[in-house]
């Protein structure tokens, strides 16, 4: 049986050691902080605009596996936010532990607080990764899906330094790229005004320090809006790696989203500012924990890598999530990920790869990001289902639907039902 090695717990590392599992590989899965979900631990959002499409495309398509444990995480289900529609939100606290416990009675082997720093290359071949000095894990196939958050170096450089998210780098040790370790040479994301990488978009305020009204509301509907009286947020939603949240309305509003936490639609907001709007007069931030200061930095080290997934330079290596290119969400490194797993297997098994047609969402996708970030175009417009330049191409292409009954017929007529259970 061959081995499937998978750096990075992230949920682009999960799908991928699902998917290569299913595909009967012995699978190993390697994090380096203690909890698995990386960036999906502070996230929530599922399910919002054309991100139905692709979750239901993705189940009807055999991938359902995570989608569904997703789906049991979330009290809020099918709600709307400003720009968002038929959003599910999951419970950030639930969701990791169930993955853990999923994927371990799936047989994969999930080595926690493992941080790979060093990869051993023969010729264009990856032949082992090492976690410090003495352990050892050897391959036949490999998965970087490390993410592009930090490391701190990075938070330094491109953002506020280091406020103290939940990468926790000072505690596991920086993000560090499978692929950087092989010396692939990397890309990164900018604004257009210089602004390296991308800021991550949205924060956690303690949801038991809002006032009570803000807390009801959040707890009945999922969702509060609290207008501003000013301009206090200005134009930070530029630096942001989530163009789909960087409209007018989200500079006009604070929204505020229940993932057990309450989610605030902004990178950041000095405290004392905060702390002037009505309902936030005690509010504190839970992530990152000095959010009034700044956000993780993000997309300052992606792998250029094609439509199989196939990492440049590095003949079994593969890629998935936001180290392959600016797709960001976590229904986008679920979709990337189960590829990437799906044709690690093949092959590793001596099989070509597969892609996703393009009459899907979840295939047009894939082409058009990384289309995109090759003409360098894709490094100014990140890529997800949920908004801005793709959401715009996936109405005009008719590729949105939220109606599953027609998903499931067109994924059948297709032929793609069974695609992830062959
Ligand atoms: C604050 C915030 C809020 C967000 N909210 C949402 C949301 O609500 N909805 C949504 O769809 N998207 C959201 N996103 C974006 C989304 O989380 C990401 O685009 C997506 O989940 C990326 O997944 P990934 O697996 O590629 O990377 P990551 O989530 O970054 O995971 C990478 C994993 O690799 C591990 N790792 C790194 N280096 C090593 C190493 N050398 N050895 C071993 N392990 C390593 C990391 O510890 C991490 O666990 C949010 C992002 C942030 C930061």
């Amino acid at each position: 049986m061959s081995r499937i090695v998978v750096v990075g717990g992230g949920w682009a590392g999960c799908a991928a050691a699902v998917a290569a599992k299913k595909k009967g590989m012995d699978v190993v899965l390697l994090e380096r902080t203690d909890m698995l979900l990386g960036t999906g631990l502070v996230g929530g959002i599922m399910r919002n605009n054309g991100r139905f499409t692709a979750a239901e495309e993705m189940i009807a398509i055999g991938a359902e596996e995570l989608f569904e444990l997703i789906d049991g995480c979330c009290k809020y289900k099918n709600i709307d936010f400003p720009g968002h529609k038929n959003a599910s939100l999951y419970d950030i606290s639930m969701a990791q532990r169930r993955i853990k416990l999923f994927l371990k009675e799936k047989g994969i082997k999930v080595f926690m607080e493992t941080r790979v720093d060093e990869a051993f290359k023969d010729g264009p071949f990856l032949k082992k990764v090492y976690a410090g000095k003495n352990r050892v894990f050897e391959g036949d196939f490999f998965i970087d899906a490390t993410g592009t958050a930090g490391p701190q170096k990075n938070c330094a450089k491109y953002g506020n330094g280091c406020v103290m998210c939940i990468m926790r780098c000072p505690t596991f040790g920086g993000r560090t790229g499978l692929a950087d370790l092989c010396g692939t040479s990397l890309y990164s994301a900018e604004n257009g005004k210089g602004f390296k990488g991308a800021m991550s978009g949205s924060c956690k305020l303690m949801k038991d320090s809002l006032s009570r009204q803000l807390i009801n509301n959040l707890e009945l509907y999922g969702v509060a809006v609290v207008p501003l009286a000013d301009d206090s947020i200005g134009d930070l939603t530029s630096i942001k790696a989530c163009q789909q949240y960087a409209s007018q309305e989200y500079k006009e509003n604070i929204v505020l989203l229940n993932t057990g936490h309450a989610k605030m639609m902004i990178p950041f907001l000095k405290l004392e500012k905060l702390q002037e709007i009505p309902g936030l007069e005690n509010s504190r931030y839970e992530d990152p924990y000095s959010g009034g200061r700044g956000n993780s930095i993000r997309l300052a080290g992606m792998v250029p890598c094609d439509e199989y997934m196939r990492a440049e330079n590095v003949y079994n290596l593969f890629c998935c999530g936001e180290k392959a290119g600016p797709m960001v969400g976590h229904t986008e490194a679920l979709v990337t990920g189960t590829i990437a797993g799906w044709n690690a297997a093949l092959k590793a098994d001596g099989k070509e790869c597969v892609k996703l047609p393009e009459d899907l969402a979840v295939g047009d996708y894939i082409k058009y990001s990384l289309i995109k970030t090759e003409k360098k175009e894709g490094v100014i417009n990140k890529m997800t289902f949920s908004g801005s330049v793709y959401f715009d191409r996936m109405k005009e292409k008719s590729l949105y639907s939220i109606n599953i009954q027609q998903i499931r017929e067109k994924v059948s007529r297709l032929g793609m039902e069974n695609f992830f259970r062959a």
